[in-house]
């Protein structure tokens, strides 16, 4: 990255870079398609700013939905218990009809991460469970790639105190956009240029890994001595996509990971998680479970305990894994040192492995395949999808054939 070029910027002229980039690269934005977007308020800067770009790039109707976490917390406070099993059954029906009718998806994420830490968790986990019932059709849109779309983040002040505790709300501001374009490539002289070589990476290295068709992995490190089988006729996936509408798109930035679809039924052993856990405005920490049979039949976490007990017993599927995610030690998120108490990023500094719905692109042919097919391959179903992190310097993951030959894989943490 150049110091130089990246310094002569202003703030603006990388929000605004950040913007084309998430609509150019990211999105993949077609001339003529429609962009439903989501954003919190705290977000209206960027939000503006991708609708400019997305104008520009010919999107032939912009809507963005607003959020206010501070509404949200109102709820908590003073709506009557039987609103948290309801959910805008209409409003995702809505975007279901969007996404259906060609519209493009993208979400600005990054809001305050502790922002229900001090809610009743019933409360909680059952918001969630009624909104991901509603949500479902809509987003299996998404999950099955049907649609291009994208996630980028956005810096608000209750994150960047989250991520800088010691820094005065200005410098952690500041220090946390700087991370953002930083990870995202924003930073360089030519971010466009610098994505596409990024994802022609992580393209390459997926290639390797279905060359190898590995049975299963091996994983140990400190707290973890875990084997986990692969879906019958995985396939990794890294970088980006080409969806079903058949534009080519980059679902997250950043992104460092390269991932596959686990086999539901085949894990084994003890997985100890190497960072916290942000998930839906509470903090999990601590987390270890063993599985048997691909099934967790011990889960515990030093904080956040209810939450993670909730949330396994969300549906039988979201105690079985969906998602397994390899990502090298020395990854710019990872090298930062950073915690950002974000999936997006955090599940982009070190390998990782989610509870629940499986993505079936990640399997060959998966799109064309009925859901009763997609669970004789392995593949997992469920409401939720959870990243944790499981990475650290001192993993090692092995890969297994079909034969039984054992090939190191990650040493320490990096490829091998
Ligand atoms: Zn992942
Ligand atoms: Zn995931």
């Amino acid at each position: 990255m150049s110091e130089s070029t990246a310094s002569s910027r202003t703030h603006e002229d990388k929000l605004n870079q950040l913007a084309e980039v998430a609509v150019r690269v990211g999105l993949g934005l077609q001339a003529g398609q429609e962009l439903l977007m989501t954003a919190s308020l705290d977000a209206l800067p960027l939000a503006r700013r991708i609708t400019e770009q997305a104008y520009r790039a010919g999107a032939s109707l912009v809507t963005t939905l607003y959020s206010d976490d501070e509404a949200a917390l109102m709820r908590y406070h003073f709506a009557p218990d039987a609103s948290f099993d309801r959910a805008p059954a209409w409003l995702y029906d809505g975007m279901g009809a969007a996404f259906k009718s060609g519209a493009a998806r993208l979400a600005i994420a990054g809001g305050n991460p502790a922002l229900l830490s001090n809610e009743d968790p019933s409360k909680v986990s059952r918001a969630n469970r009624a909104v991901s019932l509603a949500y479902r059709p809509a987003l299996e849109l998404i999950t099955r790639h049907a649609i291009n779309w994208t996630i980028v983040a956005n810096a608000t002040p209750a994150w960047a105190a989250a991520v800088f505790p010691n820094a005065a709300p200005d410098a952690a501001l500041a220090k946390l956009w700087d991370a953002i374009f930083e990870t995202t490539r924003i930073n360089g002289p030519d971010p466009v240029a610098a994505w596409k070589a990024h994802d022609a990476n992580l393209q390459t290295r997926a290639a390797r890994l279905n060359e190898k068709r590995y049975a299963a992995l091996q994983y140990r490190g400190p707290g973890t001595d875990f084997r986990l089988g692969l879906a019958d006729d995985h396939l990794w996936l890294g970088g980006g996509t080409t969806a079903g509408n058949g534009l080519y798109c980059i679902p997250n930035m950043p992104t460092e990971e390269v991932f596959t679809t686990p086999h539901k039924d085949r894990a084994d052993g003890t997985v100890t998680a190497t960072k916290p856990l942000s998930h839906q405005g509470t903090m999990i920490e601590g987390i270890q479970v063993r599985f048997e049979k691909g099934r967790i039949v011990e889960a515990r976490a030093t904080r956040g305990q209810e939450v993670l007990q909730t949330l396994i017993n969300t549906d039988e599927g979201a105690r079985h894994l969906g998602e397994v995610a390899l990502v090298p030690h020395s990854s710019p998120i990872a090298a930062s040192g950073m915690l950002f108490f974000n999936t997006l990023f955090d599940e982009n500094a070190a390998s990782h492995i989610a509870l629940g719905q499986a993505y079936s692109s990640c399997l060959r042919d998966g799109d064309k395949l009925t859901p009763e097919q997609l669970a004789a391959k392995g593949a997992n179903d469920s409401l939720i999808h959870v990243d944790w992190m499981i990475g650290s310097g001192s993993l090692d993951i092995d890969g297994i054939t079909a034969t039984g030959t054992v090939e190191p894989l990650m040493r320490q943490g990096e490829w091998a």
